[in-house]
């Protein structure tokens, strides 16, 4: 039995890496055996912080899509569209802006801070786009109604402020949108090759997309414990990124590992060995499945226009009701 309807977005900024796959897509995957999931590329969130060179947009959007399919993301099952396929959106959030006060948006957490940190790179966000990027975000949501979201805890905030909107609305014209109760996920604990958060910028990510001798060069590249020099020296498997991979790739062997590294009956040339083939073993369908979408990228694009198609409908009953509640129809 479905226990509930999901919206989930998220911004296509680039090509994923293991990381964001665990911390997020992994989840996702999970959840549509059990929940009706509208899942949505959304590039016009993208905008809010990223206006200036939308060159690479649609690579992006593309680039998201094959991520999500071959995560296993089924495109049947769940609706799997670009927000801006979808204009209900922009609809929704012009009418939620306009009831919205200015106040709530601006004790946003988050808010001042993101102005601050993308400042100090560079990019002027002090924008009436990015202020409103929380109710956009709620125009998402309720635009399906939906009445779960998965959410990481920093994005507490913003779904609260959505529940708020929601209420506002509720109250002032006619109940008709559920308030989207949080699902949290939790982050990906996975750290880059050397040690540190895994992220493009440091270039430490394994990349999703990653093919299995690709995989074994990252695995070859990890930073281990600096104190063991030689393979008689033993090891300590609680400073080695190597083990840290381990605990989520062989959580059967992790003992053993750890044990065997301590008393320096295992060298780390073999350690790494065995992580990389239980790495290509866990990700050997999600490759399968890239290389079938990469050969046919006008099935990708199918994909889009179809989940676009379910979203517009639904939007658009929404939006039926929405602009009747409020006397524009
Ligand atoms: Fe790390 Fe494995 Fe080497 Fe121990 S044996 S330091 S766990 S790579």
């Amino acid at each position: 039995m479905v226990k509930g309807r999901i919206f989930s977005g998220m911004q296509p900024s680039g090509k994923f890496h293991l990381g964001n796959y665990l911390g997020a897509l992994e989840n996702w995957v999970k959840l549509q055996k059990d929940y009706e999931c509208f899942f949505s590329i959304v590039d016009w969130h993208a905008l809010t912080s990223s206006y200036e060179d939308t060159s690479k947009l649609q690579q992006n959007i593309f680039d998201m899509a094959l991520d999500w399919l071959s995560a296993g993301l089924d495109p049947e099952h769940n609706v799997i569209f670009v927000q801006s396929h979808v204009k209900e959106h922009a609809e929704l959030h012009l009418l939620l802006s306009m009831m919205t006060p200015l106040s709530w948006l601006e004790r946003v957490p988050t808010y001042k801070d993101k102005i601050q940190q993308l400042g100090n790179q560079g990019k002027d966000i002090n924008t009436y786009g990015f202020m409103g990027y929380p109710e956009l975000m709620t125009a998402d949501i309720l635009l399906y109604k939906a009445d779960t979201v998965p959410v990481g805890e920093d994005q507490l905030p913003h779904l609260e402020l959505s529940r708020e909107i929601a209420r506002r609305f509720n109250h002032m014209y006619k109940p008709i949108f559920p308030e989207p109760n949080p699902f949290l996920s939790k982050a990906s604990l996975l750290p880059g090759i050397d040690g540190r958060k895994m992220s493009k910028s440091y270039g430490n990510e394994i990349p999703f997309a990653a093919s299995p001798d690709e995989l074994r060069a990252r695995v070859r590249q990890m930073i281990t414990d600096p104190q063991r020099v030689k393979k008689s020296d033993p090891g300590n498997p609680d400073v080695c990124t190597v083990y840290t991979f381990h605990k989520i790739y062989s959580p059967d062997e992790l003992e053993s590992i750890g044990t065997a590294c301590r008393q320096a009956t295992i060298g780390c040339v073999e350690c790494k060995k065995r992580l990389a083939e239980r790495m290509v073993t866990a990700l050997a369908d999600i490759h399968t499945r890239r290389i079938a979408l990469e050969a046919n990228p006008g099935r990708v694009k199918e994909i889009l226009e179809y989940g676009a198609e379910r979203a517009r409908a639904v939007a658009a009953a929404t939006m039926a009701e929405v602009r009747q509640v409020m006397n524009l129809s």
